[in-house]
Protein backbone atom coordinates (compact mmCIF):
# COMPACT_ATOMS: atom_id res chain seq x y z
CA UNK A 1 0.00 0.00 0.00
CA UNK A 2 1.17 3.50 -0.60
CA UNK A 3 2.05 6.35 1.50
CA UNK A 4 -0.90 8.50 1.17
CA UNK A 5 -2.96 10.90 3.75
CA UNK A 6 -4.47 9.10 6.68
CA UNK A 7 -1.53 6.08 6.69
CA UNK A 8 0.65 5.09 9.24
CA UNK A 9 4.50 4.97 8.18
CA UNK A 10 6.77 2.87 10.04
CA UNK A 11 10.36 3.23 8.68
CA UNK A 12 13.36 3.54 9.74
CA UNK A 13 15.78 6.57 9.42
CA UNK A 14 19.38 8.36 10.27
CA UNK A 15 19.58 12.10 10.27
CA UNK A 16 22.91 13.51 8.96
CA UNK A 17 24.04 17.40 8.92
CA UNK A 18 25.92 18.43 5.39
CA UNK A 19 29.08 17.43 7.71
CA UNK A 20 27.95 14.10 7.65
CA UNK A 21 27.45 13.66 11.54
CA UNK A 22 24.10 11.97 12.63
CA UNK A 23 21.94 14.14 14.37
CA UNK A 24 19.85 11.33 14.92
CA UNK A 25 18.82 8.24 13.83
CA UNK A 26 15.90 5.27 14.84
CA UNK A 27 17.07 2.71 17.11
CA UNK A 28 17.53 -1.14 15.42
CA UNK A 29 14.06 -2.78 15.32
CA UNK A 30 12.50 -0.04 16.40
CA UNK A 31 11.24 1.77 13.85
CA UNK A 32 9.77 5.32 14.00
CA UNK A 33 6.00 5.36 13.07
CA UNK A 34 3.69 8.93 12.19
CA UNK A 35 0.17 9.76 10.95
CA UNK A 36 0.72 10.51 7.45
CA UNK A 37 -0.57 13.77 6.28
CA UNK A 38 -0.93 15.35 9.95
CA UNK A 39 2.40 17.55 9.88
CA UNK A 40 3.43 14.77 12.72
CA UNK A 41 6.89 15.44 11.16
CA UNK A 42 8.73 17.64 9.11
CA UNK A 43 6.72 18.84 5.96
CA UNK A 44 9.99 18.66 3.43
CA UNK A 45 10.37 14.66 4.60
CA UNK A 46 6.35 14.50 4.76
CA UNK A 47 6.32 15.33 1.23
CA UNK A 48 9.36 12.97 -0.13
CA UNK A 49 7.34 9.67 1.51
CA UNK A 50 4.45 10.63 -0.34
CA UNK A 51 3.49 7.35 -2.60
CA UNK A 52 6.24 5.48 -1.10
CA UNK A 53 5.75 2.03 0.20
CA UNK A 54 6.85 -0.41 2.68
CA UNK A 55 10.63 -1.71 1.07
CA UNK A 56 11.44 1.56 -0.58
CA UNK A 57 14.14 3.80 0.14
CA UNK A 58 14.38 7.27 0.12
CA UNK A 59 17.04 9.87 0.56
CA UNK A 60 16.45 13.88 0.55
CA UNK A 61 17.86 17.26 1.81
CA UNK A 62 15.26 19.32 3.33
CA UNK A 63 15.78 22.67 3.14
CA UNK A 64 15.54 24.67 6.89
CA UNK A 65 12.47 26.35 5.31
CA UNK A 66 10.82 22.73 4.68
CA UNK A 67 12.85 21.73 8.30
CA UNK A 68 12.68 23.40 11.32
CA UNK A 69 13.17 27.22 9.98
CA UNK A 70 15.71 29.70 9.53
CA UNK A 71 17.66 30.53 13.01
CA UNK A 72 15.63 33.76 14.45
CA UNK A 73 18.66 36.04 15.91
CA UNK A 74 15.63 37.37 18.01
CA UNK A 75 15.42 34.38 19.96
CA UNK A 76 19.39 34.47 20.97
CA UNK A 77 19.84 36.61 23.82
CA UNK A 78 22.23 37.80 26.58
CA UNK A 79 21.68 37.69 29.94
CA UNK A 80 22.99 38.68 33.56
CA UNK A 81 24.35 35.32 34.75
CA UNK A 82 22.58 36.24 38.31
CA UNK A 83 19.32 35.53 36.71
CA UNK A 84 20.48 31.44 37.59
CA UNK A 85 20.49 31.78 40.88
CA UNK A 86 20.70 28.06 42.60
CA UNK A 87 22.90 27.04 39.70
CA UNK A 88 26.48 26.45 40.29
CA UNK A 89 28.11 25.71 37.20
CA UNK A 90 26.09 27.48 33.75
CA UNK A 91 27.43 25.25 30.63
CA UNK A 92 27.36 25.58 27.25
CA UNK A 93 24.92 22.89 25.80
CA UNK A 94 22.40 23.08 29.15
CA UNK A 95 18.67 23.76 28.31
CA UNK A 96 16.40 25.60 30.53
CA UNK A 97 12.31 26.94 30.06
CA UNK A 98 11.99 30.75 29.86
CA UNK A 99 9.45 32.22 30.27
CA UNK A 100 8.23 34.93 27.89
CA UNK A 101 5.22 36.49 26.04
CA UNK A 102 4.31 33.68 24.48
CA UNK A 103 4.70 30.94 27.09
CA UNK A 104 7.50 29.24 27.79
CA UNK A 105 10.03 28.53 25.49
CA UNK A 106 13.14 26.23 25.72
CA UNK A 107 16.16 28.02 25.30
CA UNK A 108 19.73 26.22 25.28
CA UNK A 109 23.31 27.83 26.56
CA UNK A 110 25.14 28.75 23.68
CA UNK A 111 27.78 31.28 25.31
CA UNK A 112 28.78 32.32 29.12
CA UNK A 113 30.99 35.12 29.80
CA UNK A 114 32.14 36.12 33.02
CA UNK A 115 29.22 37.77 34.00
CA UNK A 116 26.63 36.91 31.11
CA UNK A 117 25.01 34.11 30.05
CA UNK A 118 23.78 33.33 25.93
CA UNK A 119 20.84 31.76 25.54
CA UNK A 120 19.59 30.62 22.57
CA UNK A 121 15.67 29.74 21.93
CA UNK A 122 16.17 28.58 18.01
CA UNK A 123 15.18 24.82 17.91
CA UNK A 124 18.72 22.85 17.81
CA UNK A 125 18.43 21.83 13.86
CA UNK A 126 17.10 25.31 12.80
CA UNK A 127 19.03 26.88 9.58
CA UNK A 128 19.94 23.46 9.08
CA UNK A 129 19.76 21.12 5.72
CA UNK A 130 18.81 18.02 7.04
CA UNK A 131 19.89 14.81 5.16
CA UNK A 132 17.50 11.94 5.65
CA UNK A 133 18.23 8.20 5.05
CA UNK A 134 14.66 6.57 5.40
CA UNK A 135 13.71 2.76 4.79
CA UNK A 136 9.92 2.14 5.16
CA UNK A 137 9.12 -0.97 6.91
CA UNK A 138 5.36 -0.32 7.22
CA UNK A 139 2.36 1.44 5.57
CA UNK A 140 -1.18 0.54 7.15
CA UNK A 141 -4.56 2.39 6.96
CA UNK A 142 -5.13 4.72 10.85
CA UNK A 143 -7.89 3.82 12.77
CA UNK A 144 -10.51 6.01 13.60
CA UNK A 145 -9.39 7.01 16.48
CA UNK A 146 -5.72 8.19 15.21
CA UNK A 147 -7.15 10.50 12.74
CA UNK A 148 -9.60 11.64 15.51
CA UNK A 149 -6.49 11.99 17.62
CA UNK A 150 -4.49 12.99 14.50
CA UNK A 151 -1.91 10.65 15.74
CA UNK A 152 -0.44 7.19 16.17
CA UNK A 153 -1.62 5.18 18.89
CA UNK A 154 0.29 2.55 20.16
CA UNK A 155 -0.19 -1.42 19.34
CA UNK A 156 -1.91 -1.97 22.91
CA UNK A 157 -4.52 0.91 21.74
CA UNK A 158 -3.03 4.11 23.54
CA UNK A 159 -0.86 6.46 23.45
CA UNK A 160 1.92 7.19 26.28
CA UNK A 161 2.23 10.22 28.19
CA UNK A 162 -1.12 11.33 27.43
CA UNK A 163 -2.94 12.87 30.55
CA UNK A 164 -6.51 11.27 31.34
CA UNK A 165 -9.36 13.38 31.68
CA UNK A 166 -12.15 11.59 30.04
CA UNK A 167 -11.53 7.61 31.09
CA UNK A 168 -10.35 7.45 27.89
CA UNK A 169 -6.65 7.08 26.87
CA UNK A 170 -6.57 11.17 27.08
CA UNK A 171 -4.24 11.45 24.36
ZN1 LIG B 1 -4.52 9.70 20.93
Amino acid sequence: MEITNGTVVSMDYALRNDEGTILDQSQPEQPLSYLHGHKNIIPGLESALEGKSAGDEVEVRVSPEDGYGEKNPALEQAVPIDRFQGIDNIEVGMQFQASTDQGPVSVRVVKVEDDQVTVDGNHPLAGEHLNFKVTVKDVRTASEEELAHGHVHQSDGCCGGGEDKSGGCGC
